[in-house]
């Protein structure tokens, strides 16, 4: 799944990343897409950009990754480490073995602690840093196998190393440690263990790539409407489910407009399904590029779509349904005459459940087509406005 940068037109403000689901198989995106895996790697969270905004997500996105990385190290680490384990205690080198089991303590008990959701004690460069000081106080006690502890952190890195601090802190050691892998071994047999530990490393990135990289196409088509382009009726469910869940906790108020074309059918009889479909598509593009990319449009079914617009009211609403209307009027989609859209709107702060809400907007937009179509009408006067304080909406 590809982000592309759309302007905010209608409401002036910042370029914000939206989703494109077209842009998938370009190499050029692919290419980019890998930088920015890499660049966000380093400087931040690998969050889809269209949810950043959402403090809730973030936060639950963050937790889970974290969780899901503790695991997979301590899995890694438990299994090349619990071996060396017990041959240190046969040998009886108490001190690496004592530390290496307090490690893996304490991985696990971070484990529980996240799974619990609270807080964990060790940050991802704070595990790096006492895996890496392990490898070297194991290394200068002279144990020929300790190098092999390097390779569970040289897979993990990849996961964790979203702090900028891991890496600084995983580059530091390797220095630190490189005077004692050369000391221990010729310097051919040094540098081919460093080549397949940055190979290791390299492997296990790509492989982290790869894997997000799938898992978010296969989101992307789960909520993605094929012919347009747009969102599905799925993911708008789940949208609108939580903007009336932000509206009833955090007062923040979203507009519902839906919006369908008129007199489709002839549309389709006159001049073919084909270009009905690329009408349809147009109509998103034409859509798309006039709305921020915090808004969401999804196609409801056939003709008829949806659109969230966060932190609006429906007065506002009214005059961004006016520009889209007039923009639609004003488009050439049509090979001959032009073609209109309906649009009915309710604010969230008339209602209390989702059905009330589509069902409002709904009766609304039957109220522009009996009205003569190619306009704009708001649902009847809010019944819970009372509840925010804000002065109901009217016509
Ligand atoms: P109104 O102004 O009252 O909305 O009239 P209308 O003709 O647009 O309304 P109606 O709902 O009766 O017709 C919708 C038409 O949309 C019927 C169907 O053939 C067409 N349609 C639905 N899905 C698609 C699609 O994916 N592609 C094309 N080309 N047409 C579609
Ligand atoms: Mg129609
Ligand atoms: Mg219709």
């Amino acid at each position: 799944m590809a982000y592309r940068t759309i302007p905010g037109a209608i409401f002036g403000c910042p370029a914000i990343a939206n989703m494109d689901s077209k842009l998938i198989d370009s190499s050029k995106a692919r290419w980019r897409r890998l930088k920015r895996h890499f660049t966000e790697s380093f400087t931040g969270e690998l969050l889809p950009r269209h949810r950043a905004h959402d403090d809730t997500y973030v936060d639950e996105a963050r937790n889970q990754r974290q969780r899901s990385a503790y695991r997979y190290i301590f899995i890694l680490t438990a299994v090349i480490m619990l071996p060396i384990v017990v041959n240190n205690f046969y040998t009886e080198q108490l001190v690496p073995a004592a530390a290496t089991l307090l490690l893996l303590l304490a991985l696990a008990v971070n484990i529980v602690l996240l799974t619990l959701h609270r807080e964990s004690f060790l940050s991802p460069a704070m595990v790096v840093a006492a895996n890496i000081g392990l490898v070297m106080l194991s290394l200068y006690r002279g144990q020929d196998y300790s190098l092999y502890l390097l390779f569970p952190l040289l897979v993990s890195v990849p996961i964790l190393f979203n702090t900028r601090w891991a890496i600084i802190v995983g580059v530091l050691s390797g220095l630190v440690a490189a005077p004692a892998v050369f000391t221990q071994y010729d310097p051919t047999t040094a540098a081919s263990i460093g080549i397949s530990m940055v190979l290791t490393w390299l492997i296990s990135a790509w492989l982290v790539y790869a894997m997000s990289e799938q898992s978010l196409r296969l989101k992307g088509m789960a909520i993605t409407d094929s012919l347009t382009g747009a969102f599905n009726r799925r993911y708008l469910e789940l949208q609108a489910a939580r903007a009336l869940q932000d509206w009833e906790r955090h007062r923040r108020s979203v507009s519902l407009l839906l919006l369908d074309i008129d007199h489709f059918k002839k549309i389709n009889d006159e001049f073919g399904h084909s270009v009905g479909d690329a009408a349809l598509k147009h109509l998103v593009s034409l859509i798309k590029e006039r709305i921020r990319g915090v808004d969401i449009l999804c196609r409801f079914g056939g003709e008829e779509f949806v659109l969230l617009l966060s932190e609006t009211t429906a007065l506002q609403a009214k005059i961004v349904a006016n520009q889209l209307r007039r923009a639609v009027e004003g488009a050439q989609v049509l090979p001959q005459g032009r073609m209109t859209i309906s649009l009915g709107i309710c604010d969230v702060r008339q209602v209390t459940d989702l059905e009330t809400w589509f069902r409002k907007a709904d009766e609304a937009l039957y109220c522009a087509k009996d009205l003569g179509r190619n306009r704009v009408e708001l649902a009847e006067t809010p019944i819970v406005a009372a509840v925010s304080g804000i002065t109901a909406t009217g016509r």
